[in-house]
């Protein structure tokens, strides 16, 4: 059964910060440059095959947009449903390697209107990548989406900026929008971030007022690079988030 959550944020999640590891989107291309990237899964997730069917509630040929999308293979599983894929990230290489590895062949051209962002597209379209930091990103460019896959952006948003993410994204919601939001929970005396470690209390903070925000799954994340950092337990907690109804 889905858990309905009250969105009102703990006094002591207001006041708490978080322990911040300062990675700036360069910081990421780093990372991406020295084949850094641990956080990549190398297949279609299981996440994604299990709850497809909650982000997309039927919708043939839906949008489906993945903020910080790096190369993930869901991309490209979801496209080859027949789904219309918008992904943002500002990693060049991420997204040029996401292109070649899945053998599509793709298009570059500049972004009106926008400085230092280039659009990727798949010549049937179906896949749409900007390149650029995601905080240039609107509604306005993306136009409104029908859902939203958000594995490892939130998650990878510092504190102090998680709410300008939020100012970001939720323009792009519409009534029938369904956001799947999946964040890491973990003993953060044992590691620090990235990913952050994102209680349900913090999700709240930043939509709880224009959301209903329900967990619908929770997952062990079995990577191991978790367990190489001695890390004894890590957890993915996906939430279903749909705008309020403003009556
Ligand atoms: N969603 C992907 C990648 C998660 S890792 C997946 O599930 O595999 C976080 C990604 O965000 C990295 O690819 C990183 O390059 C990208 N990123 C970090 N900061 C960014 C920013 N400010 N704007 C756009 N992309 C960013």
């Amino acid at each position: 059964m889905a858990e309905n959550i009250d969105p009102v944020p703990s006094e002591q999640n207001q006041l708490r910060r978080e322990q911040e590891d300062d990675m700036t989107p360069e910081t990421w291309n780093e990372r991406w440059k020295q084949g850094r990237a641990g956080f990549h899964i190398n297949h279609v997730s299981d996440m994604m095959k299990d709850q497809k069917d909650l982000l997309t509630n039927g919708r043939e040929g839906i949008s489906v947009f993945f903020p910080m999308c790096g190369k993930s293979f869901d991309m490209k599983w979801l496209a080859d449903l027949g789904y219309k894929i918008i992904g943002v990230e500002y990693s060049e290489i991420a997204i040029t390697s996401f292109f070649q590895e899945q053998k599509i062949d793709y298009t570059t051209q500049p972004v009106d209107r926008m400085s230092n962002c280039t659009l990727y597209k798949s010549l049937d379209e179906r896949i749409k990548i900007y390149q650029c930091d995601i905080f240039k990103i609107s509604s306005e460019i993306t136009g409104q989406v029908d859902a939203i896959w958000d594995r490892g952006a939130f998650n990878a948003i510092m504190y102090k900026e998680r709410r300008k993410y939020g100012e970001m994204i939720l323009p792009m919601m519409k009534a029938d929008t369904r956001y799947l939001l999946l964040t890491s929970i973990y003993d953060k005396s044992q590691m620090t971030a990235p990913p952050q470690c994102i209680p349900i209390e913090e999700v709240l903070e930043i939509f709880g007022a224009r959301c209903t925000v329900q967990k619908i799954a929770e997952y062990d994340d079995e990577r191991d690079i978790f367990k190489k950092k001695g890390l004894k337990w890590i957890k993915i907690h996906v939430h279903l988030l749909t705008l309020k109804i403003k009556i």
